[in-house]
């Protein structure tokens, strides 16, 4: 309403007006209701029972990539979509380093004999546990070897552990390292390139149940927490180093394309490494002698941890294949009425560990029933303005390989055509809604949010402030800009379209307790009793992405927010200064200007945004130049030449830490955090320049809205 008043302001007025409704951000009032209604209808095609069928389809058997099964997966895939209506489908091939357990075993030799299991117990109520494919405990791209050594707690594995180790005189090298996984989450290839570093033999990594067992709450099969057995798989790749397959750094591994040598693939891991249950770990800390560990590193197990070194002697083999397999990414459009060559991509990966009920298989279920429902509108000749990509990526597992190949394959196309992609990894695996998304996306999300019934009876909005609130302990509302996280890290398949492309991306997900991550109990059963028992979350999530797809794939003008943006900025720098006190060292005053030049320039955007809409005076090639050149204020933030010493990084605003936790300036950050100031003061220069570069172009964008509509110049 408030944009009505703007038609007759000039728009330096208009900074001081109340700001323009923005739940309709891109469209003009009246497009905006029959976008709604339209969206509406898109919900209730939306079908938990055929949700329900996909994901008993989907986790049936183990399907981890380079497996037949999630091969015939990518293929049945297709024939979904086929019957379902959809365009140009195509399963497309990459043929990449796989690494898959051959032989595993660990046994103590000393001071008593034990052998682990490293497998996981079967469960009458459970009949998938039964399955004999079913893999044991291995790691992705763990190191083949043997190796026969004493063994050292080191807590979480993390640099200050060894420090501590170190300071009480425990030499880690030649040795095998014992450590937790932890809680939060730091990614496990992390611990092993740590423990590569500090010169261990090998890595031996175990769920704690002060993590995500007993210590937790109940566990399978009476709760979500892991029983003693479960094991977490997972990759430990160095892909914060660079993703995608490790042979081909830079490139599509098409079949026939080259490949660098094992030993020059700077992603692949140099250590052996195993992952155990407690149940299996529990005998090695039993044993161990040396100092009992501090406070902090005691875990859940009934016994004292002691830091090790001598007594306990493991003998450990690893041999795994690492042969070269076909890996399949599915593709299916619908193609755009206006605009075909503006891609809204939406994707998840269908690769799992075991089952994969959360992961992803919740992701797929929900991708398959919103294309179904997509479809079912396009069969009734609704088409959205742009087109709709959908991708069904593999081997997201072992280093976000399929949509890192795709995205490396298609780069160039990518570039011109790409207007956000919007990921969902594990759709559920409770009720608390989490977002995150760049800058320029993270209001709509919030938007979007306030037009979808929950199951609950309230909005997803409603919904997601009281999860919020209850994560933050706050009795009064949180701010709409806090509910969507604008800091992303990696882990999934965003990262090839932000950090290498310049793609603004989205990630959702429903979280709630969840001990079986990566275990063979993440399946049917367990999301039956505990994740999503009824499928309500399921429906929404296929809703909510769906309903998302269509709003950015059918605006007018696409409905970025660079005012938020340049605000998330300016945090980002503050946050900066904060914790590694930059600006004594390096002058942030002109970068901090071009932050401001740079929000002042996107609320004056939106602002003649919102104006140009509602006169109606903009025709279809005006606005199809302003949608190009807005697609491109993302890709402005990728520097050519990266940041250093990861050139495949090339954001300036987003990367990764080794922990896959978030890291916003990326090539500044590190550069300060390590006390390097000139290149730090060359970093701020870039990040400077990108800024002021991005405020020319919206200035320009602006002006020309601003002429079409005939509003003063200020
Ligand atoms: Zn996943």
């Amino acid at each position: 309403m408030a944009a009505f008043i703007c038609v007759f302001f000039p728009a330096v007025l208009c900074l001081s007006a109340a700001r323009p409704v923005s739940s309709d951000r891109g469209y003009s009032a009246a497009a905006s209701g029959e976008e709604k209604s339209l969206e509406a209808r898109y919900r209730s095609l939306v079908s938990t029972n055929q949700i329900m069928q996909y994901h008993r389809y989907l986790t049936a058997e183990p399907h981890p990539a380079g497996s037949p099964r999630n091969n015939d997966l990518a293929q049945w895939v297709a024939e979904q979509w086929r019957a379902q209506g959809l365009e140009d489908v195509v399963v497309h091939e990459y043929d990449v380093l796989n690494s898959s357990p051959r032989e595993i075993s660990l046994e103590m030799i000393r001071p008593k004999h034990f052998r682990a299991s490293l497998r996981e117990d079967a469960y009458k109520l459970d009949p998938d546990t039964k399955n004999p494919r079913v893999d044991g405990a291995y790691l992705g791209y763990s190191a083949s070897g043997e190796v026969t050594a004493p063994v050292v707690y080191a807590h979480s594995g993390n640099p200050e552990d060894y420090d501590y180790l170190k300071s009480q005189g425990i030499d880690v090298r030649g040795k095998i390292v014992l450590v937790r996984y932890s809680n939060p989450y730091s990614y496990r290839g992390f611990k092993a390139l740590t423990a590569q570093r500090m010169g261990a033999a090998a890595i031996l990594i175990y769920s704690d149940p002060a993590e995500d067992g007993y210590k937790q709450g109940a566990v399978y099969p009476n709760g979500p927490w892991g029983p003693p057995s479960h094991i977490q798989r997972g990759a430990i790749t160095y892909d914060f180093l660079e993703p995608g397959d490790p042979l081909t750094p830079g490139w599509a591994s098409v079949p026939g394309a080259k490949r660098i040598s094992r030993a020059d693939a700077i992603s692949l891991p140099k250590i052996m490494g195993v992952p155990m249950s407690w149940r299996d770990a529990k005998p090695l800390l039993a044993n161990m002698d040396g100092p009992v560990a501090p406070d902090s590193w005691q875990g859940g197990l009934p016994l004292k941890y002691r830091l090790g070194g001598k007594r306990v002697q493991v003998h450990l083999k690893v041999e795994m294949d690492d042969s070269i397999k076909p890996y399949y990414v599915t593709e299916a459009r619908i193609r755009g009425s206006e605009a075909p060559d503006e891609w809204v991509i939406l994707g998840n990966h269908r690769d799992a560990w075991v089952f994969g009920a959360v992961d992803p298989s919740s992701g797929t279920a929900a991708l398959l029933e919103m294309t179904r429902s997509l479809g079912a509108l396009l069969k009734q000749g609704i088409r959205p303005r742009r087109t709709l990509v959908f991708c069904s990526w593999d081997g997201e597992e072992y280093a976000l390989t399929g949509s890192t190949e795709w995205g490396e394959q298609y780069a160039d196309e990518l570039k011109q055509k790409a207007v956000a992609y919007l990921n969902v990894d594990e759709a559920t695996s409770g009720k608390d809604f989490e977002a995150d998304a760049v800058g320029s996306l993270a209001p709509l999300i919030v938007n979007v949010s306030r037009d979808i019934p929950g199951p609950s009876g309230q909005s997803l909005y409603e919904e997601w402030q009281g999860s919020r609130q209850r994560a933050l302990h706050q009795s009064h509302p949180v701010e709409d800009s806090e509910l969507p996280d604008t800091r992303i890290g990696s882990g999934s398949d965003h990262t090839v379209f932000l950090n290498y492309l310049g793609v603004p991306v989205v990630g959702l997900t429903f979280v709630g307790p969840y001990g079986v991550y990566h275990s063979m109990y993440d399946d049917y059963f367990w999301m039956n009793r505990f994740g999503d028992p009824g499928y309500k979350y399921h429906t929404l999530m296929a809703q909510l992405w769906g309903t998302l797809g269509l709003r950015l794939a059918n605006a007018r003008i696409l409905p970025f927010d660079f005012e938020a943006y340049g605000g998330d900025v300016m945090r980002f720098i503050e946050s900066l200064d904060d914790e590694t006190h930059v600006s004594g060292h390096v002058d942030l005053a002109s970068l901090k200007a071009h932050a401001e030049e740079f929000q002042a320039a996107g609320l004056a955007l939106n602002q003649s945004v919102a104006v140009a809409l509602s006169s109606g005076k903009l025709d279809d090639a005006g606005a199809t130049r302003i949608n190009q050149q807005l697609m491109q204020v993302e890709r402005n933030w990728c520097n050519p030449g990266g940041i250093p010493g990861r050139p495949w990084f090339k954001h300036v605003l987003y990367g990764t830490r080794e922990t896959y936790a978030h890291l916003e300036l990326p090539g500044l950050t590190e550069a300060a955090e390590a006390g390097d100031w000139l290149p730090a003061a060359a970093q701020a220069k870039i990040i400077g320049d990108a800024l002021g570069r991005n405020t020319a172009l919206l200035h320009q964008i602006q002006q020309e809205l601003d002429t079409t509509t005939g509003v003063p110049k200020p």
